[in-house]
């Protein structure tokens, strides 16, 4: 059986082609008639009302930080630790969340509450909380690995772009100063202070 072959004829190459420049002009059109939608809409909407999403009308462009875009609640953002009823940190210094962490970037030095104060012999408090922002690869590992709500990406804040190494480093007092997006200090899961009858009573020390 003898093989069919089709010869393809091969495209010409027109002036206009081989210029480029046709091609060329189409594209800056386009480009322009993008320029000026995204424009008219940016002023039609963004400045009549910044807090609204301008994605939401198509414009991938945004003024950015006056203009912020609508961040979804589940957002990974810098970190805080959330606060008890007397503005103490709800952390207890378990290390879930150092042990937790893949790029080793959490420090917590623990230490016992002073005698007299009932939570001694429950739980600890973190003396020292630092997070090297600059290290961490905002996974949230160490979210989910906290019993006690106590630590939180839901600030809705960037890490900001910085000159200096140490700015990066948030110790315990900064990340106690920065809120949810939503402004709360605290988080919203009831929490059980020793002495309070709610409280399950086991006692560290003793063991039970
Ligand atoms: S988000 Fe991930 S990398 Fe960052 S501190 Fe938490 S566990 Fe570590
Ligand atoms: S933030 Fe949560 S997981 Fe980390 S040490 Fe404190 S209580 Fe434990």
């Amino acid at each position: 059986m003898t093989a069919r072959t089709k010869v393809m004829k091969k495209p010409l190459r027109t002036l206009g082609d081989q210029s480029y420049l046709v091609e060329l002009v189409k594209g800056l059109g386009l480009t322009l008639k993008h320029f000026f939608k995204g424009t008219q809409q940016m002023v039609a909407n963004s400045y009549a009302n910044p807090a609204e999403d301008p994605f939401a009308e198509g414009i991938a462009t945004l003024e950015y930080p006056e203009v912020k875009r609508a961040y979804p609640e589940r957002w990974r953002g810098v970190h805080r630790l959330t606060h008890r009823e007397d503005g103490s940190p709800r952390c207890v210094a378990c290390l879930c969340c150092s042990t937790a962490c893949p790029a080793q970037c959490i420090y917590i030095k623990p230490a016992e509450y002073p005698a007299g104060d009932k939570r001694r012999g429950y739980e600890r408090f973190p003396e020292e909380f630092v997070i090297d922002e600059l290290r961490c690869i905002f996974c949230g590992y160490c979210v989910e690995a906290c019993p006690c709500d106590a630590i939180r990406m839901d600030t809705g804040m960037h890490m900001t772009a910085l000159d200096n190494r140490a700015s990066f480093i948030f110790d315990k007092e900064k990340l106690m100063s920065i809120p949810s997006q939503h402004g709360e200090f605290k988080s919203e899961n009831p929490r059980h202070e020793p002495g309070d009858p709610s409280h399950p009573g086991i006692d560290r020390l003793r063991g039970h």
